[in-house]
């Protein structure tokens, strides 16, 4: 029997039984590796770390995309940083108003390897026309982008270790601030509260997230194969509060169908567990 086994804290291991390796390669950036299973179905990791699996994708690709549609369903313009598995943009180009997608993923052949492996998150993607593909580094494009020039920019990024460390920076989300227009939205991975390691990143993260943006939120979805299976991500914004602000009448006019997200839990996925609040607000 083959086990595909992923160390979640310093005494606990996540382990999943596959079928078989479909691909595995030493890209420029990182070990990337294509799993098949009866439980998870398809699944990648990189550097040895879950990233997406044909079951519960829909959980993270849900949860990083539509609360921002429903706080400001009139977002035109977005940035993805990251997602090279095409989950991300697939859920923004179903927003028919949104008329321009810019993903930067660093690494190419995470995309190409999805495009053959895993057609449920990267089919399509490439071929609509809103979309602009480029393969270089997040941050430096970030760097050289205009102000006030997205309305909604989203790290769908690795964790902050190796390449994906730069995403993690203040310097960074300093140039998200500036990239976005003024009704502008970031939306970003925060880890995990539970797991010691884990809970620092999303601390770290927040701090600097909200030493820059008027409002910063966390929130909260269930993912079953990352680590402890409770995680985040940061909503932070210069006018919108996702709470006050929500238009759930406006987003159901969309009418697009999702199996995790809707306008009541998106409410409910910003109210923390007390032991997350008081992490996110130690010092
Ligand atoms: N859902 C996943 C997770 O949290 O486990 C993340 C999905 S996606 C595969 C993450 C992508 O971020 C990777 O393909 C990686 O190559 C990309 N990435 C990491 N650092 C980057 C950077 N500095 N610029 C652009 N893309 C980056």
């Amino acid at each position: 029997m083959n086990w595909y086994t992923e160390q979640w804290s310093n005494d606990c291991k996540f382990s999943i039984k596959y079928n078989k390796v479909l691909h595995s390669e030493k890209s420029a950036y990182q070990q990337i590796d294509f799993y098949q299973g009866d439980e998870f179905g398809t699944f990648f990791t990189l550097d040895g770390l879950m990233m997406v699996n044909e079951k519960d994708e829909f959980i993270y690709h849900d949860m990083i995309v539509h609360p921002a549609f429903a706080t400001n369903p009139s977002i035109k313009k977005v940035l993805i940083i990251g997602g090279g598995d095409g989950g991300t943009a697939r859920e923004v180009l179903r927003y028919k108003t949104v008329e321009e997608v810019v993903m930067v993923e660093i690494d190419e052949r995470v995309f190409r390897l999805c495009q053959k492996y895993l057609p449920i998150t990267a089919k399509g993607v490439e071929e609509d026309s809103r979309m602009q593909l480029r393969f270089e580094d997040g941050l430096a494009y970030v760097k050289n982008a205009p102000d006030e020039s997205f309305d909604l920019i989203i790290v769908d990024s690795t964790d902050p270790i190796s390449v994906g460390e730069g995403l993690f920076t203040t310097a960074f989300y300093q140039e998200c601030y500036r990239v976005l227009n003024k009704d502008g939205i970031l939306i970003n991975q925060h880890e995990s509260p539970y797991f010691a390691e884990d809970a620092s990143h999303m601390r770290r993260a927040h701090k600097k997230i909200k030493s820059i943006f008027p409002i910063a939120k966390v929130y909260q979805y269930h993912m079953p194969t990352y680590p402890s299976g409770h995680w985040l991500f940061g909503f932070a914004s210069k006018t919108y509060d996702p709470i006050k602000d929500i238009q759930a009448e406006e987003w159901e006019k969309f009418g697009l169908k999702t199996k995790y997200y809707n306008t009541d839990l998106h409410v409910g996925s910003f109210c923390l567990p007390t032991y997350v609040k008081e992490e996110l607000e130690r010092d």
